[in-house]
């Protein structure tokens, strides 16, 4: 980071801050009263929020976290998962298996459908994993479909909500696996998907599903040229990552924020590799001590003390 001057005005130091701002800070909390909050959907904790894109997102009161970056709900898929994924290029080459991982409004499988073509020959077929219904019900209600959708996204989202969608593009299935999804991926085949989308809430507040454990899981359901991307470019996950036996790289930064994370199965797949100033923490310091949850039960508050213990002992 480049740090503030001291002579900058007051509006050029907000803009400065919401410039350096991730997407994961933004995240948790509305620092700058930026997006509209709306009343909160009765009884579900969750409040619309409209990013800059126009698509509108939630904030988790239990989280206490967005959703979604300020950018745009929409934008964050395309560029934080179709994009870097090549989901077109892939879907051309042949049929897909993909495994989106925290479903929540369902905007990373959305876009993913919406990029079929009717007239393709390849077949998309999407596993999500997500453990709250209610998430998927108030999308139902709130998302838009716009005029340029292959398909109706609401209704899509209305279906998925009681149970199977098929107003969906001929050539693609989508289903939902509710439950945690760390015992939930415990029942998929093992080598089936191509792409896998991991979107979990930040790590210090969703780090079940950022441990070394639940990577190993992920990869044993991958085939052995599928590739993972997140959002996410935190040191624990990336050395977790690699720890798990992924070849670890970045994707392109959208807008003003930070690039995501590829983790791959073969080296070949890493477009972007990691800066070595990066690796070396990974390496050499305590930053790189990934999250861990041997036995896939531990508490997001245990598994971040855990670490932090691992820290202190490293200290020492
Ligand atoms: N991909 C989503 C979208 O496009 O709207 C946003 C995902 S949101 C950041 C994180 C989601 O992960 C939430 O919907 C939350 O319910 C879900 N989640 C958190 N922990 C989970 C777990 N252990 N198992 C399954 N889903 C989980």
């Amino acid at each position: 980071l480049i740090a503030p001057k001291w002579h900058m005005a007051k509006g050029q130091f907000k803009d400065y801050v919401i410039q350096q701002m991730t997407c994961r800070e933004w995240r948790q909390g509305d620092l700058f009263g930026r997006g509209k909050k709306e009343e909160p959907e009765s009884g579900s904790g969750l409040k619309t929020v409209e990013t800059d894109d126009g698509s509108v997102t939630f904030w988790n009161e239990d989280y206490k976290e967005h959703y979604h970056s300020p950018a745009g709900a929409r934008l964050e898929a395309e560029e934080k998962y179709i994009v870097p994924g090549k989901l077109k290029e892939r879907l051309e080459k042949g049929d897909l298996h993909l495994l989106d991982v925290c479903f929540g409004l369902g905007y990373n499988s959305l876009c993913a459908l919406d990029a079929t073509k009717q007239d393709a020959s390849s077949t998309l077929s999407i596993t999500a994993l997500e453990m709250d219904r209610r998430v998927v019900g108030a999308a139902a209600k709130n998302i838009q479909t716009s005029d340029s959708d292959s398909f109706d996204w609401k209704q899509t989202l209305a279906e998925l909500y009681k149970g199977q969608a098929s107003s969906i593009p001929s050539q693609a299935s989508i289903s939902i696996l509710w439950g945690d999804a760390r015992h939930t991926i415990t029942k998929l085949p093992t080598q089936y998907f191509d792409l896998v989308f991991l979107d979990a809430f930040s790590t210090q507040r969703n780090s079940e599903l950022w441990t070394v454990d639940f990577f190993k899981k992920l990869k044993a359901v991958m085939k052995p040229d599928a590739v993972l991307l997140t959002y996410c470019a935190a040191i624990p996950v990336r050395s977790g990552l690699m720890e798990a036996g992924f070849f670890v790289g970045e994707t392109d930064p959208v807008g003003r924020q930070r690039g995501g994370t590829l983790a791959a199965m073969r080296a070949e797949d890493i477009d972007l590799p990691l800066p070595d100033h990066e690796l070396r923490m990974i390496r050499e310091t305590t930053r790189g001590l990934p999250y861990r949850d041997p036995y896939g039960v531990r508490t997001n508050k245990e598994i971040l003390r855990d670490r932090q213990e691992r820290i202190i002992e490293c200290k020492q």
